[in-house]
């Protein structure tokens, strides 16, 4: 193969940096949209979680409650007893001492009472707590759900695109001077996706400082490759080439 002047190795790597550049920013958006979808699922799971906890506490207060109801139950069959036993009570000193023991027996009966009443008065407040975030649960799970499928179709679509834009490369790679392609690969993978770069009003394409006349003149001069000072990117000026 005949040697290919400067300005024709700068021309080709210009059309390889026009793929490359489309496959870097395909690549980064491979990585980002799964970190996306991955977002979507914790608050997913952070929503369910809540409510498996707002579950739990309801079980709590409904256990709760009929542990109490079992007590109520206790000392209604208590009163029961002590009714009956009222009957065989010869003194009258005795007979009062039972009354006194069914007074006490009933206000801790009322007592009880009062409990499951606000027992009650949990649950309900509970159970609408439950019944809002079932909601939300409900609603982050469709929202995940409906995203991932979205970007997974989007991924895929993605990911046929670099497959044509890696055969376009491919394509073009024999028309590539080797030393002038391993240069240009090595500050693609360093410079994000973006090794050869216009000077455009005095200025690098890549990092936007000031390209001074002198770098001007020797990219104007095609006999070697001039690279940006600062970002070390090569450098090509666009109605010269
Ligand atoms: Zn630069």
């Amino acid at each position: 193969m005949p040697e290919i002047s400067v300005k024709d190795q700068v021309k080709r790597l210009v059309d390889l940096q026009k793929l490359d550049g489309e496959i870097y920013r395909f690549k980064v958006e491979l990585i980002e949209k799964p970190a996306l979808i991955e977002e979507l699922r914790k608050k997913f799971e952070a929503s369910k979680s809540h409510l498996l906890k707002l579950e739990e506490k309801l079980k709590g207060v409904q256990l709760k409650r009929k542990e109490l109801e079992l007590d109520l139950k206790a000392k209604e069959d208590n009163i029961i007893k002590a009714n009956g036993q009222l009957s065989q009570i010869k003194t009258n000193k005795e007979y009062q001492a039972k009354l006194t023991e069914i007074a006490s027996i009933k206000a801790d009966k009322s007592i009880i009472e009062e409990k499951i009443l606000l027992s009650y008065d949990e649950t309900d407040t509970v159970q609408a707590e439950v019944a809002k975030e079932e909601i939300v649960v409900d609603g982050a799970e469709k929202q995940y759900l409906t995203q991932k499928k979205q970007v997974e179709e989007e991924m895929m679509l993605i990911q046929d695109r670099v497959k044509v834009l890696d055969s376009q490369r491919k394509q073009l790679l024999p028309g590539v001077d080797k030393v002038s392609l391993q240069r240009y690969e090595k500050v693609l993978a360093h410079k994000n996706g973006l090794a050869i770069v216009p000077v455009k009003d005095s200025s690098c394409g890549g990092c936007y400082m000031n390209v001074n006349p002198q770098t001007i003149n020797a990219i104007k001069m095609h006999d070697q490759f001039v690279v940006c000072e600062i970002c070390q990117r090569i450098l090509y000026i666009e109605d010269d080439l």
